[in-house]
């Protein structure tokens, strides 16, 4: 089924191609994600992503995309356009790319009615245009949606249809193609592991593993930062060269460590609480609810966090949580002393462990010489009393951003005393 892997693949890799279809991609009116989810996932499996390509609903460039693509790779993965409506053209230009006329296949046929009798829908006439297939090829189904996928063979490559429906994507791909493609090449099975690190930049904690990144060493270690998150990516020829790297990884940064593959700080934050048997109350300024909607993003939180609040105004900050309306006249709402006295009364007020405060300026307006934007202090109120911190967490960030890395900061905090308090 597949090209032997001869000269061109002297690494042994194999060589897949993305093609994301929809003039809503061309045009920006929809960012493709699909092609980035699916070149991890065929990583994953040792593929090598060798092309993308995005092309809009017009039959004649998705064929010549095709034609191309199958030429150069061992697999091509088309996603999106095998809807019913006249502007989903991938099942016409498939047939086109391989040079075959489309059949009709009776059990995608049944598969589609059953779809539509088991949503208690009437089926239009034109979703039969989705039981349709290439002479040589065959269908794929979709178990959550109408959309079958197809499969065929041409030039040397297998050519898959996969939905555009990014849920309904994943879903075909994950049953039907990756065990297929995962199948072909044993020996260039890669794993990925990802370590997830906060606490300091980029480059410090790239300073401190430099030697296994260096280019060319196996297994490759790469770092990326994204929100002020560093991910260390460690792409191994097997899980044990994965295990040594990541352990040593995890050795040399220690608690700078939170987790691993998709691990948020929350997440890990909200372990040790569990895990401590400790209560968290949240008092926000600057970050508007963005805190406890972190910690509650977490499945399972209600277990520690009891609530928070919104304290904006200076009023608020008075009459929610005692902090004197003078010493804000004087000094503003953005202090170690405002923050300590929002804590301390978050913690008394619903009676948690531990209490965070936020207060800061986010801008883009409102900043000073003496306090600029990104400039935001934190309390935490534990048994042990209430400390400060002063955090300059960026002139030239967004609203948002300041705000973003204003909750990290504010979740740092509650797992390094975590951390503290489990040594
Ligand atoms: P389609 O079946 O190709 O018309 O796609 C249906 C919907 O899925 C589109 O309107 C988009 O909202 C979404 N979609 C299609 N392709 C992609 C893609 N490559 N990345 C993200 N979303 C997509
Ligand atoms: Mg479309």
């Amino acid at each position: 089924m597949f090209r032997p892997l001869g000269q061109r693949c002297m690494l042994r890799s194999v060589k897949a191609a993305i093609i994301s279809i929809g003039t809503e991609l061309t045009s920006g009116l929809t960012v493709d994600t699909n092609s980035a989810w699916l070149a991890l996932k065929l990583a994953e499996i040792g593929w090598d992503v060798g092309m993308h390509m995005t092309l809009p609903d017009d039959q004649t460039a998705i064929a010549d995309a095709v034609r191309l693509a199958a030429a150069q790779s061992d697999a091509v993965l088309v996603n999106g356009g095998l809807g019913p409506t006249a502007d989903d053209l991938t099942r016409d230009a498939i047939a086109d790319a391989v040079g075959q006329p489309l059949r009709r296949d009776p059990e995608l046929m049944q598969q589609i009615e059953r779809h539509f009798q088991h949503m208690g829908r009437p089926m239009p006439d034109s979703n039969m245009r989705q039981a349709e297939v290439p002479e040589s090829g065959s269908g794929i189904e979709n178990t959550c949606g109408t959309a079958p996928g197809i499969r065929v063979a041409s030039s040397g490559a297998m050519i898959y249809a996969i939905p555009g429906v990014p849920r309904e994507m994943k879903v075909m791909f994950k049953l039907s193609v990756l065990p297929e493609l995962a199948a072909t090449d044993q020996t260039t099975r890669t794993v990925v592991r990802t370590i997830r690190c906060y606490g300091a930049g980029e480059a410090e904690m790239a300073e401190q593993v430099a030697d296994l990144m260096t280019p060319g060493r196996e297994p490759i270690v790469g770092i990326t930062a994204k929100h002020a998150i560093i991910s260390f990516r460690v792409i191994a020829k097997s899980a044990a060269a994965a295990d040594a790297d990541v352990a040593e990884i995890r050795r040399r940064l220690g608690p700078l460590v939170f987790g691993e593959e998709e691990t948020q700080l929350q997440d890990a934050v909200g372990q040790m609480l569990l895990e401590h048997k400790v209560t968290v109350s949240v008092a926000e300024s600057c970050t508007g609810g963005m805190l406890g909607t972190c910690l509650t993003d977490v499945p399972g939180s209600s277990a520690y966090f009891l609530g928070g609040v919104i304290t904006y105004a200076y009023d608020a900050k008075t009459d929610l949580l005692g902090v004197p309306r003078d010493l804000m006249m004087r000094d503003g709402a953005v202090s170690g002393e405002v923050a300590g006295m929002m804590a301390a009364a978050c913690r008394e007020r619903f009676g948690t462990d531990l209490a965070v405060s936020v207060t800061g300026v986010a801008g883009p307006g409102g900043g000073t010489e003496e306090k600029p934007v990104g400039l935001v202090w934190f309390g935490l109120a534990s048994s042990d009393g209430v400390s400060t911190h002063k955090r300059l967490i960026g002139t030239h960030l967004t609203r948002w951003e300041v705000r973003d890395r204003a909750c990290k900061v504010a979740l740092h905090l509650l797992r390094r005393h975590l951390l503290g308090n489990s040594r």
